[in-house]
């Protein structure tokens, strides 16, 4: 009984949805993609390769005939480890932009492979901003790429892409992008954004299951990359020339994820493809992050930095509100929301992403608006703390 039309089909198979950015609530066609199995070397299978390298690289934009896509087995933190390990040649320096969980992770991988980075910090949630980027690129010419994180997952904020990309790009250094969480649902046009190299993977805004990522980099930055990766298994050009020589991956590519993902490629050129899925998120942001607001609850950024993926919000400052118990209630009644990660205030977060519509948004506002009933707690206000905090920002 496969499901082409949202509301989707979580509720019948009895599972929570996860409003969580990744893995997330896929569709019951591609969940029933996974019921064969696949020689990893047999023509059927390389075809499905091949065609899920060229579907992806179709999503680019004009310009896209300068780029390749290599698919990775693991997770999305594998395939950012491939991309440095590989595009960042031994003597260079990476200028790492991070203003939260992931682009710290970044950083920390850094560290692992040995190369130099210059690390900016912004804090939980802070953008980092073109100017700044000029500045440092202008005093330190031994740095040659700047990463970039397109939505930092972890406190849901949509940094500024674009004007990052730009000052890179004028100060004549290669740009690196971290597109997990927003690829495929947000545009990033290789016409108007020419990267050397970003990283996405399976399970998030194309909405398939975990178990690989993929690499899209320019093909002279991929040839280039030869002997540069610090690992057997994260060598992407490595990965690269067997497939382009044999049609297979390296070493066991991951069959079903890739079958799902294929049918998850469908279903995104079926909504309309990235213009179409972001609208769907964008819906679900907006109905959601409304009707919470009308609950008390407020979000940590302001409305100009509000991704589509996923939104923060300070817990109430209610005493009887507890996270844990929230969080309880709200999977008891389906839903599957997600911790916060920020380190002055308690918040906790809401994805927006996966098979799921606005009218599945009301009902997650439906059931804050029960929980808190039933714990108790008169408004979702947050404490001062978090609005003190929350002006930093404006500043
Ligand atoms: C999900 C995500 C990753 C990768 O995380 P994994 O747990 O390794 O899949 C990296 N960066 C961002 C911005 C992400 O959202």
């Amino acid at each position: 009984m496969p499901s082409n039309t949202l509301p989707i089909v979580s509720p019948r198979l009895g599972e929570p949805y996860l409003l969580t950015p990744g893995p997330l609530t896929t569709s019951y066609e591609v969940k029933e993609a996974m019921l064969r199995d696949w020689g990893s070397w047999d023509d059927d299978f390389r075809a499905m390769t091949r065609e899920m390298r060229n579907q992806l690289l179709a999503l680019l934009g004009d310009g896209r005939a300068d780029y390749d896509c290599v698919p990775i087995q693991g997770s999305g933190s594998y395939c950012v480890e491939a991309m440095l390990g590989s595009f960042v040649a031994r003597d260079d320096k990476v200028l790492v932009l991070a203003n939260g969980a992931y682009g710290l992770r970044a950083a920390k991988t850094m560290e692992y492979l040995g190369r130099d980075f210059h690390l900016v910090n912004k804090g939980d949630y802070m953008p980092p901003r073109g100017d700044e980027v000029a500045e440092i690129l202008a005093q330190d010419p031994a740095i040659t790429h700047v990463l970039i994180i397109h939505c930092e997952t972890s406190s849901g904020i949509l940094n500024p892409v674009e004007e990052l990309a730009d000052a890179a790009h004028a100060a004549g250094r290669k740009v690196l992008i971290d597109s997990m969480s927003a690829f495929g649902a947000l545009p990033l046009d290789v016409s108007r954004v020419k990267y050397a190299a970003m990283v996405s993977s399976a399970n998030k805004c194309i909405e398939g299951v975990p178990g690989f990522g993929f690499v899209i980099a320019r093909r002279d930055e991929i040839e280039a990359a030869e002997g540069n990766s610090h690992s057997l298994s994260l060598d992407v050009h490595a990965q690269w020339a067997t497939m382009e020589k044999t049609g297979q991956w390296r070493f066991t590519p991951p069959t079903h994820v890739v079958a799902a993902f294929l049918k998850a490629l469908e279903g995104h050129a079926r909504e309309g493809g990235v213009a179409g899925r972001g609208g769907r998120y964008t819906r679900n942001r907006d109905v959601m992050v409304e009707g919470m607001r009308k609950l008390g609850f407020e979000t940590l950024l302001a409305d100009r930095w509000l991704s589509p993926i996923i939104v923060t919000f300070f817990c109430p400052a209610d005493p009887n509100f507890e996270f844990t118990r929230f969080y309880e209630l709200m999977k008891s009644k389906g839903f599957i929301i997600y911790p916060g990660k920020l380190t002055v205030v308690d918040s906790f977060r809401v994805g927006c992403i996966g098979q799921m519509d606005e009218n599945t948004m009301r009902q997650v506002v439906e059931a804050a608006r029960e929980t808190l009933d039933e714990m108790d707690v008169g408004t979702a206000a947050p404490p001062q703390a978090a609005l003190d905090e929350r002006k930093k920002l404006a500043a």
